[in-house]
């Protein structure tokens, strides 16, 4: 605790450097290292920088917060907007078929009962009667699961390094005895799970947790209740009436807004099959679970995309979103390695297909995109309930149908954990200094140039005042004349700015600055006038835009 509390603390100590003049050469200080942390420890700091740098509070934290409920601050605004500019440009800029919306939060209450949320929106909760927290029984299975594929995972490993190159991982799985028994242990398990699921069946959910002895991690009793439904609908009242019927509902997905306006979008913009229809917006979930930071918030954002197709095709283009959304994250170059697909073996009551893109965050690989193929459900369903005809002519078939669908669907928040739990590190540089970086894709990064006269006097502000004012035009931008040159870097390396732009005396002499960049730290002496053009070529969101 003591390391991570050294870590907290890192960005208030002075990082040395004074008001010297810049060194004009490739690096002004060399990284030794960088510091290692566990998982663990990379949360715990991750959180602390956050509110530090003004990326997200806690909401309503004069009242001590309110659970699972987060604000953006003054630079998480800022990559929240370039995050969701980079999803919907790739959606509806880069496909020609594909249009976007906004609807509202409230919908008709018979919404909600198309689309299954009011009979089957539910989560199974049981509680521990002696810490009296409460959780979700499924994810106690299957974090139980997880640690017996950690063990396997662990003596093939072990066993890879004790047999060097002639290591046949197939028939080291097939015959070691402490693989075999959790194996077998596991299968047990997790096909009781798989039943029990499929059947809803909530006794046996117990049972397993009694029979797996999964004791609470808080009071470590096996104290357990029942496990019982969970509606994770916030619901609320149209008007002061109190009558029964009034009950309105906030969202619990976008999609469904989609949908409900599905018609006119198809029909004012006269779109084909197949087409897209896109939306950003808020959703609400009242989770039981509600930890782990703005990985599971009761109000979050979605960036929802469903993509209208002829039954029978859209196994096709299922597969299509696959590769192409996996395509949108790895071109951010937050490591390849970093996702992996989780296909569905329990499919939500709307789907045929599912799966999901889970991304490697402090707390293991979890899930940050779902793609589902919802067939007919969601339309067929609303032209039941609403009495109107939701249908589509083919004229290359000469056939009506109701379309089938392909849906994308991501949580911005946990997109934006994505690229601070990737960003965040903390390095040693030669002399014993160390520094905090946030190294964001630039083009997503809340501020991309920071403009710094190197003494606030001597004409040098005006200089930087007038470059301030050009550059502002073209990108985000920073004016900070305050503290040594050397702080001032370091405030803007933990704030994640690609760019710091810095103005001496030979200034006023020669019209050249020094441009220092983020990551490697190199300066570089350049004429004014070319500085937008360098700048431009790193952090124009279209140029990630062009490479996908
Ligand atoms: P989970 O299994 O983690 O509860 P889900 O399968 O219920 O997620 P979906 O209904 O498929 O999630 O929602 C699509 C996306 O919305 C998710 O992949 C996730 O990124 C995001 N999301 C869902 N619930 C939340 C939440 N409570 N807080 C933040 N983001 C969320």
């Amino acid at each position: 605790m003591a390391y991570v509390q050294r870590l907290m603390n890192h960005g208030k100590k002075s990082a040395g450097g004074g008001a010297s003049p810049i060194v004009h050469k490739n690096h002004y200080f060399c990284k030794i290292n960088i510091i290692d942390m566990t998982q663990d420890e990379l949360f715990k700091v991750l959180v602390a920088h956050c509110k530090e740098y003004g990326f997200i509070f806690p909401s309503s934290e004069i009242y001590d917060g309110l659970a699972a409920v987060y604000d953006y601050g003054q630079m998480g605004v800022e990559l929240k907007n370039n995050i969701k500019r980079y999803w919907w440009d790739a959606m509806t800029r880069l496909n020609e078929n594909i249009v976007g919306i906004d609807s509202c939060v409230f919908m008709h209450p018979k919404t909600w009962v198309a689309s299954g949320h009011v009979a089957a929106f539910n989560d199974p909760l049981i509680d521990n009667k002696d810490s009296k927290k409460r959780y979700r029984a499924d994810n106690l299975i299957e974090d139980y699961l997880a640690k017996i594929e950690e063990k396997i995972e662990k003596e093939v490993t072990k066993g890879r390094k004790r047999f060097g190159d002639s290591f046949d991982e197939a028939q080291f799985r097939a015959t070691n005895p402490n693989v075999l028994r959790e194996q077998t242990k596991y299968d047990g398990v997790h096909n009781r799970y798989l039943a029990a699921q499929q059947a809803n069946d909530f006794k046996e959910y117990k049972q397993i947790i009694l029979d797996c002895d999964i004791a609470d991690p808080i009071s470590g009793t096996k104290n357990w209740t029942d496990v019982r439904q969970f509606n994770l609908m916030f619901s609320t009242q149209i008007s002061n009436t109190g009558e029964a019927d009034d009950k309105i509902y906030l969202r619990p997905e976008t999609a469904q807004g989609i949908f409900v306006d599905y018609l006119n979008v198809q029909k004012t913009g006269r779109m084909k099959i197949p087409f897209g229809i896109a939306q950003i917006g808020k959703a609400f979930r009242n989770e039981i679970v509600a930890r782990q930071f703005i990985f599971r918030m009761r109000e979050f954002e979605q960036m929802e995309m469903e993509f209208f197709c002829r039954p029978g095709t859209e196994m096709e283009w299922f597969n299509f979103w696959k590769e192409k959304r996996m395509a949108w994250h790895v071109n951010l170059g937050m490591g390849a390695e970093n996702y992996r697909f989780h296909d569905h073996e329990k499919l939500a009551h709307y789907a045929n297909a599912a799966t999901d893109i889970e991304f490697n965050f402090p707390f293991g690989f979890k899930e940050l995109e779902g793609i589902h193929s919802r067939t007919d459900f969601d339309l067929g369903n609303h032209q039941k309930l609403s009495g109107k005809k939701i249908q589509y002519f083919d004229p290359e078939t000469g056939e009506s149908y109701v379309p089938y669908c392909v849906e994308t669907s991501i949580g911005l928040d946990r997109m934006f954990l994505t690229v601070l739990s990737h960003a965040y590190r903390v390095e040693e540089l030669e002399g014993g200094e160390s520094r905090v970086v946030l190294s964001i894709p630039a083009p997503l990064a809340p501020v991309k140039v920071a403009v710094l006269p190197l003494l606030n006097k001597d004409g040098l502000p005006e200089v930087a005042q007038k470059i301030m004012d050009e550059l502002k035009y073209d990108f985000a931008c920073q004016y900070d004349p305050k503290d040594s040159i050397g702080k001032r870097y370091r405030r803007q390396d933990a704030a994640g700015t690609p760019f710091c732009v810095t103005i001496d005396h030979e200034t006023l002499r020669d019209n050249c600055v020094t441009i220092r960049e983020r990551d490697t730290m190199d300066q570089t002496r350049v004429p004014i006038a070319e500085l937008s053009s360098l700048i431009d070529k790193e952090v124009n969101m279209n140029n990630l835009l062009r490479k996908l």
